[in-house]
């Protein structure tokens, strides 16, 4: 399989070197050539396989030579099977035909597991056969940046240096990226906001030299391999639910828009989705989109949901590039026009297309946190503040009970437990993961906002 740029100027790649590349050199994100489909009766034979086969089935067709099937199959395996639930994204009826998927049964409690894990192991291995080594750097307000470590602890073929805004994440998130001990980790707490670590880590990427000096490379959900590991999940919960006559819809809280485009990209391969319902916070970018055909960014609010406060959703250029046919020039000129003039409006034709598939919806806090409460008492269940936006829109948006409504849960409640215990009255259970996170010895370097001296951390702290 070759993957091409969205904008249309850079070379096309095989998956490693995509893997391995991350964002193309034209400023564009990398999409497959075409898309893998599988017949209905390969989707409903879907449903014998294990979660790990499952994912080889619907992987392999991404990787094409790049890797052989069978050490594939095995690197899958090894990430499942570190998984702790046995069905490793199990479904719990929620109500008539509704359905919530739990993806917060890997090591950090979040979602974000479900692909990071999977792409620590690849760059690995995709490393140790060409003896190279990689430096990740990455910023984070919160889940990213833990699951980015879990996944890369004690490779030795990768550094991981991790900023965070000093103070500014909640304790339980930065506990599990400062308790983790590994030689090749390093956490650096910024004084500073989210944006001072996010601009910083551009800034590292936009200096060439720097950049090839060191191998840069990045975790967040701009690299495709992320995005083949979460369309396994919506191929588990489908094959599980579908039936002939019964198309399916999905609910997903959502921020960078990554794991929505898994969903679409899963309807591209045969999956008969229908609907999606996009959730998000105050942060509503999306919902102002779909309710208006224009994409114009706001200023970020913090929220109950802290995973999902972003305003600028980096991969809905790929959505962008498949309303417009794929056609590169349109998603050039719309990009152009974004950073230009700081938004830009879609074709009626284009509206109209994103509207077939998908709903915006928003919760405000105080809404959020009478969801969880109402959630509870009917059900007994504990969902967390993302996973709740979701229930919410299922409910409030589905377009009729006759199909399967499948809600995203990304993350666990204990991950926010203040939230919670305000919203019911009961602190969520630890579970045995984290249940020592809180004596654990931390970790971390604390910096100064100053690029030069992160820089030279990085240069003298990595390995090579
Ligand atoms: C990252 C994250 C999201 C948003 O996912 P995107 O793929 O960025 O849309 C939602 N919920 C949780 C808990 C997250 O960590």
């Amino acid at each position: 399989m070759q993957y091409i740029s969205t904008r249309g100027r850079a070379e096309a790649l095989p998956f490693d070197e995509v893997v391995l590349t991350g964002l193309a050199r034209d400023g564009g994100l990398y999409v497959p050539a075409f898309w893998p489909t599988f017949t209905e009766r390969e989707i409903r034979d879907m449903r014998k396989l294990d979660y790990a086969d499952l994912a080889l089935r619907v992987i392999a067709p991404f990787v094409g030579r790049a890797i052989p099937e069978a050490d594939l199959g095995a690197l899958l395996h090894d990430t499942y099977g570190n998984f702790n639930h046995r069905a490793v994204a199990p479904l719990k009826q929620m109500g008539h035909n509704l359905w919530l998927m739990e993806l917060f049964h890997g090591p950090t409690l979040a979602f974000k597991d479900y692909a990071l894990q999977f792409l620590g192991r690849l760059f690995e291995y995709l490393l140790n056969k060409r003896g190279e080594r990689l430096t990740i750097v990455g910023a984070t307000s919160g889940d990213t940046g833990s699951a980015a470590i879990e996944g890369c602890r004690d490779r030795d073929a990768l550094d991981v240096f991790i900023l965070f805004p000093l103070g500014r994440v909640s304790e339980v998130q930065r506990r599990q990226m400062t308790t983790v001990h590994a030689k090749n980790v390093h956490c650096i707490a910024v004084k500073g906001t989210f944006d001072d670590c996010q601009n910083m880590v551009k800034a590292m990427f936009n200096d060439l030299s720097f950049r090839d000096e060191l191998r840069l490379s990045a975790v967040n959900s701009i690299n495709w391999a992320r995005i083949t590991a979460q369309v396994v999940y919506y191929f588990w919960a489908g094959s599980h639910l579908w039936a002939k006559d019964r198309p399916l819809a999905y609910s997903v809280p959502t921020g960078n828009f990554g794991n929505v485009f898994a969903g679409y990209a899963a309807q591209q391969m045969g999956l008969p989705i229908d609907h999606m319902v996009v959730g998000s916070n105050a942060n509503d970018i999306l919902t102002r989109f779909f309710e208006t055909g224009t994409m114009t960014p706001g200023d970020v609010v913090a929220t109950t949901s802290p995973s999902m406060d972003i305003q600028i959703s980096s991969n809905f250029e790929r959505m962008l590039f498949e309303l417009y046919g794929r056609d590169p020039d349109a998603i050039d000129g719309l990009m152009d026009q974004f950073s230009q003039k700081g938004s830009y409006t879609v074709n009626d034709a284009v509206w109209k297309k994103a509207l077939s598939l998908f709903s915006g919806v928003r919760y405000t806090d105080g809404e959020v946190a009478d969801i969880i409460d109402e959630i509870y008492e009917v059900t007994g269940e504990i969902v967390d503040t993302h996973s709740a936006i979701g229930i919410a829109g299922a409910e409030g948006r589905r377009r009729t009970h006759d199909t399967p409504m499948i809600s995203l849960a990304t993350a666990h409640p204990a991950k926010f437990p203040e939230t919670i215990e305000a919203a019911i009255g009961v602190r969520p259970p630890m579970p045995s993961r984290i249940l020592d996170i809180m004596e654990r010895p931390e970790r971390f370097t604390v910096m100064e906002n100053d690029l030069g001296a992160i820089k030279s951390f990085i240069r003298t702290h990595g390995k090579k």
